[in-house]
């Protein structure tokens, strides 16, 4: 039966207990990691968030009573010990906090049973994550999420602390929201008392907060959840967490500033990371000219080199072809490994072929500085050398070459720069190397819409010197975006904010809104406009993902509490589900019988 908790009260978390305290009698609580009886004295591992502590119980201390009692503890059992501690009697273990000491117990209640649990409650689980993720309350037992967890609650409070330091006020934005299509898919939530009325739940507070400079509030953030019905990727969740900010009177560098600092406080109290400022700052043009990516992982060089001069006149097809067509040919030099094996090349250009290229060329610089290349027959020696030299090939290098579309070439060996830097284990995870990805494009073509779509949103601004490009050249507009990135990872991104009347009312025309729908979708940002809106800007991170990258995590859903899985459902709570027809009635809402698994409305 299980005892309560009545004239007890807890003195320590297990692992707080240490020599300091030796000799005095203490009160524990916690899981049951392990009991084993040895005869007359029986060991138990006493678990809790903090860690692990040895208790003791043996008859001559403990009374027979209590002694048959603690021979009935099993795995996950929860109990109360009330005991002395002793130094350890046995073998120090180095690997325990408490390691050096252990508590002998005079008192015991078992405050709850358990049953055998699904898998065994331990660091680095080999359990497959379907079965933890169903059980994620014993799943969450486990030290290693319990660490990550802990983690993120720290960073949320420096955060908070740093912030509130700096001027900031924490505001709540609403999560019932109006629709807007423009960005990913919304989630939607009928409306019971407007029935065919849908709210939205929001992908961002990006509205609000804007509308909160223009209050003037001046110094805004918030820990937002937000939402996305997206195709999930590995590290993607439906409903994520992002610490949002907003600054007025400011542009461009008092944002990455503030950022910096926040990040820079961030990383020492927890990874103990000594970050250099100013970060880095690479502008979106020169991101991918180098690294082919917007996003770059800055642990290691391997960088594109255009080679589209030198191979102009060539006589290999493939690389004219592109060349005429508008597009360029590029490189990269995986230094060093020329001896790679056919296989292995062959398994790189079949990875390319999945980004969009037709082919991969390659050409080996063999030791002698003979070379071995894909197109060697297509062109002359003297050619060759000159490519390797723009490649700063030398010998026992092996260079890569895509020849496309700019967009192609650089998605193509963007990816391959970090394949091979995975395949050769250039990728330290107790390295941070930060920079921000700064001047993005304003706009980005859409072939399946047959538009232009903003690249951040519709009320980033343009940059003064491109903007009367906006008819002529929409797509050379840059605009005064940035992204801040770590090791190859978009942690956060922002804008400053379009805040004169005329040029979103441009903005919003060239991202083909009439009047009417701009009006319909964003009507109360553009009247708000109209009475004193102070210049802005703003940024925000993917928490999850800040915290992934602090706690050296593989996947996101490892410092989520309830994350959910690819397909957006929660295997735990079994989240969504179908709804009783009354419900659905209340909401006016009828679901078509193809849409629905098993048609509830069917009678
Ligand atoms: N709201 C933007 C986003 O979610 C970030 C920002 O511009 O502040 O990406």
């Amino acid at each position: 039966m299980a005892e309560s908790m009545k004239g007890l009260r807890r003195s320590h978390r297990c692992a707080e207990v240490s020599k300091a305290q030796e000799g005095r009698m203490v009160t524990v609580m916690g899981w049951v990691q392990k009991s084993r009886n040895k005869g007359g004295i029986i060991f138990t591992d006493l678990r809790d968030r903090s860690g692990i502590l040895q208790v003791i119980f043996e008859e001559c201390d403990c009374g027979a009573e209590v002694f048959e009692k603690a021979a009935s503890l099993r795995s996950e059992f929860v109990i109360a010990v009330e005991g002395t501690v002793t130094a350890r009697q046995g073998a120090v273990n180095a690997n325990l906090k408490t390691g050096d000491i252990e508590v002998r117990a005079k008192g015991l209640r078992i405050l709850s049973e358990s049953e055998t649990p699904p898998f065994p409650v331990e660091a680095g689980s080999r359990t497959r994550e379907e079965v933890r993720l169903k059980y994620r309350y014993l799943d969450l037992r486990r030290p290693d999420i319990q660490h990550n967890l802990m983690v993120r609650s720290q960073v949320a409070a420096l955060t908070r602390d740093f912030l509130v330091q700096e001027g900031f006020l924490e505001i709540e934005t609403p999560t019932l929201i109006k629709s807007t299509p423009e960005g990913a898919r919304d989630y939607l939530v009928p409306s019971r008392v407007h029935p065919g009325s849908f709210y939205a739940l929001p992908q961002s507070p990006q509205l609000f907060k804007q509308l909160l400079m223009c209050s003037g509030y001046d110094r805004y953030f918030q820990l937002a959840r937000c939402y996305r019905d997206e195709d999930l990727r590995a590290d993607r969740q439906p409903e994520f967490t992002q610490v949002d900010m907003e600054l007025s009177f400011v542009d461009v560098d008092d944002v990455l500033d503030v950022n910096e600092r926040l990040l820079k406080k961030l990383f020492k109290e927890i990874c103990n990371y000594d970050l250099q400022l100013p970060l880095l700052r690479l502008t979106w043009q020169e991101a991918m000219d180098r690294f082919g990516s917007d996003k770059p992982d800055m642990r290691f060089g391997m960088e594109l080199k255009d080679v589209s001069d030198v191979v102009k006149d060539c006589g290999f097809a493939v690389f004219q072809n592109a060349l005429e067509a508008g597009g360029s040919v590029r490189g990269i030099n995986a230094a060093g490994q020329a001896g790679m094996p056919r296989k292995k090349i062959d398994a790189l250009v079949e990875y390319a072929k999945g980004f969009g290229a037709r082919g991969l060329a390659y050409l080996a610089i063999l030791e002698d500085g003979s070379y071995k290349a894909s197109f060697a027959k297509f062109m002359k020696p003297e050619e060759l050398d000159k490519l390797a030299a723009a490649m700063e090939g030398k010998p026992g290098d092996l260079l890569f070459f895509a020849a496309d579309k700019n967009t192609v070439v650089w998605d193509v060996l963007g990816n391959l720069r970090l394949e091979l830097a995975r395949q050769l284990d250039l990728l330290k995870k107790d390295e941070y190397r930060f920079l921000w990805v700064t001047e993005f494009p304003l706009l980005e073509y859409s072939e399946e819409e047959g538009r232009f779509m903003a690249k951040h949103h519709p009320f980033t601004m343009p940059m003064e010197e491109d903007w009367n490009l906006i008819d002529s050249d929409p797509g050379a507009v840059r605009a005064k975006a940035y992204d801040i990135v770590l090791n190859g990872t978009e942690m956060g991104g922002g804008s400053v904010r379009i805040h004169q009347a005329d040029i979103q009312e441009k903005m919003l025309e060239v991202l083909g809104f009439t009047p009417e729908s701009a009006h319909e979708q964003f009507g109360f940002l553009l009247e708000a406009f109209r009475y004193g809106v102070p210049p802005h800007a703003g940024l925000a991170y993917g928490f999850d993902r800040m915290v992934m990258l602090m706690v050296g995590a593989d996947n996101i859903r490892d410092v989520i509490a309830f994350p959910k899985v690819k397909d957006a459902s929660c295997l735990m709570c079994e989240a969504p589900a179908q709804v009783d027809v009354s419900q659905l009635d209340e909401l006016g809402i009828g679901v078509k019988k193809e849409t629905a698994q098993t048609d509830l409305r069917q009678e």
